[in-house]
């Protein structure tokens, strides 16, 4: 893993020819955008509603994370994107984020330094959460906090247990997965979707957390990398480009949601879901 990735993050030219390879090896034809929220914070459900029914008019469908904590105290927001159609992922019981007096977001719940057991049961509580709520149920899990739960054995402990509870996805791993194994590929039973990188610079997560809130580049950042996707898309180039933002980064942020908006024709009919119908053939191991 190690070669390939310091090859990604020297050469992003071989990011970027390595990742439409490897799509095209897993079965992936055609170009695909998948967009999910994190609504990890209170000031997320006060905007998401709203920002939701913005972006279906542009004619996209957003995926939700919501901690069970999150969702449970803005129930009639998300009751409302349920209603619509809209995909939850079980994104664990606990609260995991929080954000400061001057709006500041910080982490404050990790499953790394817990004892397996102890996140077996956040998901556990999580999912029964997602059920009881919206009446969903959920197919598909993310991991409270990118990077920080990616050891190869704790890895292999939770795409099993996700397998066991029925689930068919996981969208929790880091760019240098898709580089290294493909942009969706199989594990014990679950489909691993990670996320994207910046084209310019593989090892930034193309989120909003980076971007906006920690400073690396902010929205015009953002809208570039959303472009320079857009454009390998309208080559008609295999590339599958799965961001996930927070409500409360971009919801003002009118030119970050007409970016989103032009990469409507791209996104994936079905989300997640059908990347990982388990006879799609994603077959890398
Ligand atoms: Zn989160």
């Amino acid at each position: 893993m190690a070669m390939t990735w310091g090859l990604c993050r020297a050469w992003p030219n071989y990011y970027r020819s390595r990742l439409l390879r490897l799509a095209s090896d897993c079965g992936i034809s055609r170009p695909g955008f998948i967009l999910s929220f994190d609504c990890d914070t209170d000031h997320d459900s006060a905007v998401v509603e709203k920002l939701h029914f913005r972006l279906r008019r542009l004619g996209l469908h957003p995926i939700y994370a919501v901690p069970a904590e999150v969702l449970r105290s803005a129930l009639p927001a998300y009751k409302a994107l349920a209603e619509d159609g809209a995909e939850f992922l079980n994104h664990g019981f606990r609260r995991h984020a929080a954000r400061t007096e001057n709006g500041t977001a910080i982490s404050t719940f990790f499953y790394d330094p817990t004892r397996p057991e102890e996140w077996e049961q956040d998901i556990r509580r999580g999912h029964h959460a997602v059920v009881e709520a919206l009446g969903q149920v959920p197919r598909g899990f993310r991991t409270p906090h990118f990077g920080s739960f990616e050891a190869g054995a704790t890895l292999d402990r939770l795409w099993r247990f996700l397998a066991g509870m029925g689930y068919l996805y996981s969208s929790s791993t880091r760019p240098l997965f898709a580089a290294k194994h493909g942009p969706a590929f199989r594990r014990h039973g679950v489909t691993e979707i990670p996320v994207s990188g910046c084209l310019d610079q593989p090892a930034q997560i193309l989120d909003s957390w980076g971007l906006l809130s920690n400073g690396a580049g902010g929205s015009s950042r953002l809208i570039a990398q959303l472009d320079a996707y857009r454009a390998i898309m309208q080559a008609g180039a295999p590339v599958l480009l799965n961001i996930y933002l927070d409500p409360a980064d971009v919801a003002e942020k009118e030119q970050v949601i007409a970016a989103l908006g032009r990469m409507a024709p791209y996104e994936t009919e079905g989300g997640f879901n059908r990347l990982a119908i388990p006879a799609a053939g994603h077959t890398i191991s």
